[in-house]
This record gives structure tokens, sequence and C-alpha cells, in this order.
């Protein structure tokens, strides 16, 4: 679910409050929102696959990455997070179920579309559906790094990503209904 992908992107992005504070704030709004941008394609387009790059969003993250270490600087920190964020995250729902409406059915055998590759990879159902109590339980975990390593604005969205990921598994079964799917 977005919240872990979103805890996600501020773990990979803790380090930099120890190697580089002074752009570990733009690594964690990089990383947050990498870890958002790939689900936009729940509004349009094919979800996880129009904007879901298991292999390609590497290239930029790399790239940035490259950037950063020659001339270091909050927008390609903040850049290069984006796109590794991004990548693990499409690489992530891989590992959870498929790409419908009710995934705990598991009728669908679509969990992301590896563009580089031409098809989809099945789900893993590591986590069982997005949502399911499991997930809620990487979101902490996946945290904690940055609960501890950031203080102010970073801390209170880690903590709200906490708090939205536990409604949303409270209410997770009644989604489909919720918004007519
Ligand atoms: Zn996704």
């Amino acid at each position: 679910m977005s919240p872990t992908h979103l805890a996600t992107g501020l773990a990979l992005a803790t380090p930099l409050a120890v190697v580089a504070p002074e752009f570990a704030v733009a690594g964690a709004i990089g990383g947050l929102l990498g870890g958002a941008v790939p689900d936009f394609d729940l509004f349009a387009g094919e979800h996880r696959r129009s904007l879901h790059f298991p292999v390609y969003y590497w290239v930029p993250a790399l790239g940035f990455g490259v950037v950063a270490l020659l001339a270091p600087g909050g927008l390609a920190v903040g850049a290069a997070l984006l796109f590794a964020s991004a990548a693990v995250h499409s690489i992530a729902d891989w590992f959870g179920a498929g790409n419908e409406p009710r995934p705990w059915n598991r009728t669908s055998d679509r969990a992301v579309y590896v563009h580089a590759l031409g098809h989809w990879l099945p789900p893993k159902y590591w986590v069982r559906y997005d949502g399911a109590p499991e997930d809620l339980l990487l979101t902490v975990v996946l945290s904690v790094p940055a609960l501890i390593a950031f203080d102010g604005v970073v801390r209170g969205l880690a903590l709200a990503g906490i708090a939205l990921g536990a409604v949303y598994v409270a209410f997770r079964k009644r989604v489909p209904d919720l918004v007519g799917v």
C-alpha cells in the first residue's frame, strides 16, 4: 500500500542523515515522491504498468546518483532518491498481490509489468494484499529508521504515513465498494 512505499522511500533516504545531512531532507522528499508516483497509474493508464518500471527507473536513478556524487546538490540527490524509490516500489509490488480491485480474491496473475521483458510478473503474495495487517507491520518497521534519523516535518510525515496506513488497513476490504469498482 502507499504508506509502505512512502516508508520505503524514507528508509532509502535515511543513510543521507549520516553521510550527507545537508541533503537528507531533499533525499527524503525525493524518496517520498518516488514511493507515491508509480501508483498514479491507478487514475490514468493501466495500473502496475503505465507508471511502474522495475528496470527502467534504475537508469535515471543511477544517472542522478552519479551527478549527485560528482556535483552534490539537493536537486540531484532528490532526483536520484525519487527514481530509486520508484524503482523499488515497482519491484516491491511483485511481492504483493495482483492488480485487481479485490486482491484477496487472487484472480489476477498480474503483479507488475516489466517493460524490459515485455510481460507481467505473477504475484508472490509475501504480503497477501495491499492493506493486509502484515502490510501495516511493514510500514511501521520501515518507518523506524526515519523516525530516529529525522525530526520536524519528515518525522511528522512518517508518523502521518503510519496513521494513514492504519486507517486504510481497517477499511481495506470496503474500499472497492466505496469507490464503486
Ligand atoms: Zn504500485
